[in-house]
C-alpha cells in the first residue's frame, strides 16, 4: 500500500556538487541514475515534483570572477552549468519513465522550454517533473535563490533541500563529534548564526512566503520518500 503524505507539491533542490559522485568534477552517471530512483518514488507517491539542480560541479561564477573573469559573464556560465545538469537528470528519469520537462529561465528553445508559470503549473498538474534550469536567469544570484523563487511561484508546500547531512547543527557535523542537529530552527537563527543552510537571501525569500526548507541527506537511500512519508530525521526550517 502506499503511505499517505502530507505534500501535495515539494520542490528538490540539489547542489551540482551532488551530482559529481565519487569524482571531484562533472556528471557521474551513475549517481545521476541514483537520485532519479530517489525522485522516481515520490513522484510514485503521487506528489508532484519540481527540481533545481546547481552547477558548482561544473562551473561557479565566484570562481570564474576571481581568476579575472567578468562577474556578469561568468554567472551567465554558471547558469548554462546548470542546464546541463538539468539534461542530465532528464535522461536519467526519462530512463525511468517519468515524464519530465525542462524549463530555462534563459531562453534556448530547441533545448529546453522557455519558463511560462502557468505553462509549468500545467506540467506539474500532468505529474510531469519541472526541471527548473539556468537559476532566476540573473548574475549575482544562486540555484538556492532560484529554487525559494520557483518554489514560492509555483506554490510548493515546502523546498526539500538534499545535502550530505541529515539537517541542520548548531556547528559542522563533519568536523565537530559533539555537533548537535536541530529538529526545527528559525529562518532568522539560520541567518544570524550562519548556519549555512542555503545563501542568505534565499532564506529570507523563504521567511518572507512562509515557505519551510526541509534540510535531509540525500545519501539515505529512499530518505526524500521516507519524509514524504512522514518518517526519518530532518531538520525543518520555519
Ligand atoms: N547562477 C547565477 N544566477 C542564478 C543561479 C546561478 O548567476 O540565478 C550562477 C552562479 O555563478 C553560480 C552558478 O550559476 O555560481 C552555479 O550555481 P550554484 O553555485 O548555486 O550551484 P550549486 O552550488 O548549488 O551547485
Amino acid at each position: 500500500t502506499t503511505p499517505k503524505t502530507t505534500f501535495k507539491r515539494v520542490l528538490l533542490k540539489i547542489s551540482g556538487e551532488a551530482l559529481m559522485g565519487p569524482q571531484g568534477y562533472g556528471l557521474h552517471p551513475p549517481t545521476v541514475m541514483r537520485i532519479a530512483r530517489e525522485v522516481q518514488s515520490v513522484q510514485a507517491l503521487g506528489v508532484e515534483v519540481c527540481m533545481v539542480i546547481g552547477g558548482g560541479n561544473i562551473f561557479r561564477g565566484l570562481q570564474g570572477s576571481a581568476q579575472g573573469m567578468e562577474r556578469t559573464t561568468a554567472d551567465y556560465m554558471g547558469m548554462l552549468a546548470t542546464v546541463m545538469n538539468a539534461l542530465a537528470m532528464q535522461s536519467a528519469l526519462e530512463e525511468l519513465n517519468v515524464f519530465t520537462r525542462v524549463i530555462s529561465a534563459i531562453r534556448m528553445d530547441e533545448v529546453a522550454e522557455p519558463y511560462i508559470r502557468r505553462r509549468a503549473v500545467r506540467h506539474l498538474e500532468k505529474k510531469r517533473v519541472c526541471i527548473f534550469a539556468a537559476g532566476t536567469g540573473n548574475p549575482y544570484f544562486t540555484t538556492d535563490t532560484a529554487a525559494t523563487l520557483r518554489a514560492n511561484e509555483m506554490n510548493c508546500e515546502a523546498i526539500f533541500k538534499g545535502t550530505k547531512v541529515d539537517g541542520v547543527y548548531d556547528k559542522d557535523p563533519m568536523k565537530h563529534d559533539d555537533a548537535v542537529r536541530y529538529d526545527t530552527v528559525s529562518y532568522d537563527d539560520c541567518l544570524a548564526k550562519r548556519l549555512g543552510v542555503m545563501d542568505a537571501s534565499a532564506i529570507a525569500l523563504a521567511r518572507d512566503n512562509n515557505l519551510p526548507i526541509i534540510v535531509f541527506s540525500l545519501d539515505e537511500p529512499g530518505g526524500f520518500r521516507g519524509i514524504l512519508a512522514g518518517e526519518g530525521t530532518y531538520t525543518r526550517v520555519q
